[in-house]
């Protein structure tokens, strides 16, 4: 038995992987793997209308949303955005970016190439411990839009609110970079004008890119904006103004079923929590271990840890993967080590990590 705890690509759900495996030679008797298939042919088209309908199901995306499937990541979604958002008002304006970690900083240097940027709050100089107080952010008046990262992937910071925005901006839609916790927990998506996310953390495999939009957030694309990444180019043709990825898409649509058999989001939310709590709570009880980030901001997706002597990491991580538990090496910028749960963790992974937390200490403390 084996547990992944990769940042991502990530663990999928073993059912969803054994049920690509049987359909792969032959989908559903047509003859053909999904990934020979004509994206207009009939197969195809209720895959991908079936895995949209149920994403909207699952995520409850009221009906003036467009779902889009896209490529290039989060992080091409971050020069996209600009490109689509930052006319919004008529003319290039400046943008609001709410900087808590890694990936804030990132679609910040991002933006920047297309428009002004204002910082509106950061947590940088604490080291991304703790999301900033919302009664401290310094919100443009005419900011086109305001950007936050909703789950810091690498410094395991999590929004455990809905900042409220459209009051100090003349009604600025905000836009949330949700690609490693979107579908784990509940989400009142009519707070948000946009919501995007690559799949390969908590949906699927690497290669699809989630974008729920607004409809009056649609048809103000900057001139430069290339023709497949103009969010309304793409709601107009259904994602398929390109080729979309089939492949990936069907697989996304897999786990959307999985999900619904398993009771959709308010029981992963409350699986999501209870795991999260054992780990955290582990951590909390001894000193052999330690977590840098401020309690009511911990993500309930990503737990970095450390080790309390550092010399140890080689042998923890060696340890680690004799026990089947994989992919624990923290991410290069922040050290350490990284225990991703998503989804598709079950909680008796958790309880072997936090089983083999305890032995390592116990054979080193
Ligand atoms: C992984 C990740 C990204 C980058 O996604 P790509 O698919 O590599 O473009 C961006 N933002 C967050 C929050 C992430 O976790």
């Amino acid at each position: 038995m084996v547990y992944n705890f990769s940042a991502g690509p990530a663990v999928l759900p073993k059912e969803v992987l054994q049920q690509a495996a049987d359909e792969m030679l032959d989908w559903h008797g047509s003859g053909m793997s999904v990934m020979e298939m004509s994206h207009r042919g009939k197969e195809y088209m209720s895959i991908i209308e079936t895995a949209l309908r149920d994403m909207r199901e699952l995520f409850s995306v009221p009906d003036n949303y467009k779902i889009l499937f896209m490529q290039g990541g989060a992080i091409a979604e971050n020069a996209i955005i600009p490109m689509n958002l930052a006319a919004l008002r008529g003319q290039v304006g400046v943008a609001d970016y709410i900087n808590t970690g890694s990936w804030s900083t990132k679609s910040i240097k991002e933006a920047r190439r297309y428009c002004e940027v204002n910082v509106a709050a950061s947590s940088e100089a604490g080291k991304f411990a703790r999301i900033p107080d919302r009664a401290d952010w310094r919100l443009s008046r005419n900011a086109a839009y305001v950007h936050v990262c909703t789950n810091e992937t690498i410094d395991g910071v999590e929004y455990q609110f809905t900042p409220e925005v459209a009051a100090d901006t003349d009604n600025a839609p905000l836009v949330a970079d949700m690609s490693s916790h979107i579908l784990s927990r509940a989400v009142d998506v009519s707070k948000y004008g946009v919501i995007y996310g690559g799949a390969q953390k908590n949906i699927g495999p690497a290669g699809l890119t989630i974008v729920i939009v607004r409809d009056d957030l649609l048809g103000h694309a900057l001139p430069i904006c290339p023709s497949a990444f103009d969010w309304k180019t793409v709601a107009d043709n259904d994602s398929m103004y390109n080729t979309p990825p089939t492949y990936a898409i069907y697989i996304a649509g897999l786990v959307f079923q999985w999900l619904k058999r398993q009771g959709g989001v308010p029981e992963m939310e409350r699986r999501n929590i209870a795991k999260a709590a054992l780990l955290y709570d582990y951590l909390d009880s001894t000193g052999f271990y330690r977590t840098r980030i401020a309690s009511e901001c911990r993500s309930r997706m990503n737990v970095p840890f450390y080790l309390h002597d550092e010399a140890l990491n080689d042998a923890f991580l060696a340890g680690a993967k004799e026990h089947g538990l994989l992919q624990l090496k923290g991410h290069k910028s922040v050290g350490g080590m990284r225990a991703s749960i998503y989804n598709a963790m079950p909680l008796e992974g958790v309880q072997a990590l936090v089983h083999y937390l305890q032995e390592f200490e116990r054979q080193n403390g």
